[in-house]
């Protein structure tokens, strides 16, 4: 293979750079060119390409973002647009394709390979951690590290207040972020999607919280739960004026920042890993990391199959906040 694409789609996550500088000196380490795809799939429509060399990389490593740029795209989301995405992809030379991105990313490589042949290799590049095939997506751990941060400060103007603050944070339809930054911040409630939320019960919990001593609290909401968002689980609680109720969305300042030691570390390997794979004919898989190894999932398997938490953080968090 001469000639390597790579894309770094949907979400920014911390870490996507980091990634990005190991799929390019890779790929030329082996004798292969690089063209970054900018603006994901809508840059690939257009045929907004650009080739990186060694250089082009330099200095990125622990910066935040993109320098090829992220994004969505509705004419991606048809079979015309992907048509001319392939035709892009063909008339540059590329012959096979890195996709930096989380799920939705994956099904439109998956629908890029199937209908147009395209070789792909995929990498978790996503806060939310929500991809089966990897127990760690890159940008996951400098979210939680940046949400924990947030979430103590808010702690401390809580304690000296005796206010109750529902902190939303993001992780889309899914509760990993929320599930961690809770537990690490010692949140007294954690609401996420994968567990039906009863707010009759949250509402008995904290008032009994109250009762026993506690002032102040801190219950995290993942956008995705299904009682809503932190301003409409306010409104459904319906607490007391004593509980001094406050709402915190910490919102885009998650999905920012140099990455962790930890996320650096993941993204570079997959980085690597992935275009290796390319390189060996591997196709229409993710690269991951599980148990500390590099194992290839089809993309097919890890937009489709549920990630599970096997850490059981909720049940641990509920009792060591009691
Ligand atoms: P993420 O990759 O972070 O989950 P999105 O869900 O926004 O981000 O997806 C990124 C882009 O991938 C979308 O804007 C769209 O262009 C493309 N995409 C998502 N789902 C599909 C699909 N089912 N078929 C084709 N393309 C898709």
């Amino acid at each position: 293979m001469r000639m390597i694409g790579v894309m770094t789609s949907g979400g920014d996550s911390p870490g996507m750079n980091t990634c990005l500088r190991a799929v390019v000196r890779t790929a030329i380490h082996a004798g292969a060119r690089v063209i970054g795809i900018q603006r994901a799939y809508q840059g690939m429509i257009e045929g907004d390409f650009v080739e990186l060399d060694a250089r082009s990389v330099s200095g990125i490593l622990n910066r935040g973002g993109t320098i090829i740029k992220a994004g969505r795209s509705e004419e991606f989301m048809t079979k015309e647009g992907r048509q001319k995405a392939a035709e892009q992809l063909r008339r540059a030379g590329i012959e096979g394709l890195v996709c930096v991105g989380g799920d939705g990313s994956f099904r439109g490589a998956i629908a890029l390979e199937r209908e147009w042949d395209v070789r792909v290799v995929g990498v978790p590049g996503t806060i939310d951690n929500d991809l089966y095939g990897t127990d760690h997506t890159i940008g996951y751990a400098t979210a939680i590290q940046t949400a924990m941060e947030a979430i103590d400060k808010i702690r401390d103007t809580a304690a000296s207040h005796d206010y109750l603050f529902l902190v939303e944070v993001m992780g889309r339809h899914a509760g990993f972020i929320a599930e961690a930054v809770g537990f690490a911040c010692g949140a007294e409630a954690i609401l996420t999607p994968e567990r039906p939320t009863d707010l009759a019960a949250l509402h008995k919990m904290l008032d009994y919280a109250a009762e026993r001593g506690k002032k102040s609290c801190i219950v995290v909401v993942a956008e995705g739960d299904d009682a809503g968002s932190a301003f409409e689980v306010q409104r459904k609680l319906n607490l007391g004026p004593e509980h001094h109720v406050r709402v915190t969305v910490l919102g885009h300042v998650q999905r920012g920042g140099s990455p962790t030691a930890f996320d650096r570390i993941l993204a570079g390997r997959l980085g690597h890993a992935a275009v290796c794979a390319l390189l060996e004919g591997k196709r229409n898989v993710m690269a991951g990391i599980v148990a500390d190894r590099v194992v290839f999932t089809a993309l097919e398997e890890t937009v489709t199959r549920r990630k599970e938490s096997p850490a059981n953080l909720l049940e641990i968090a509920a009792v060591l906040a009691t």
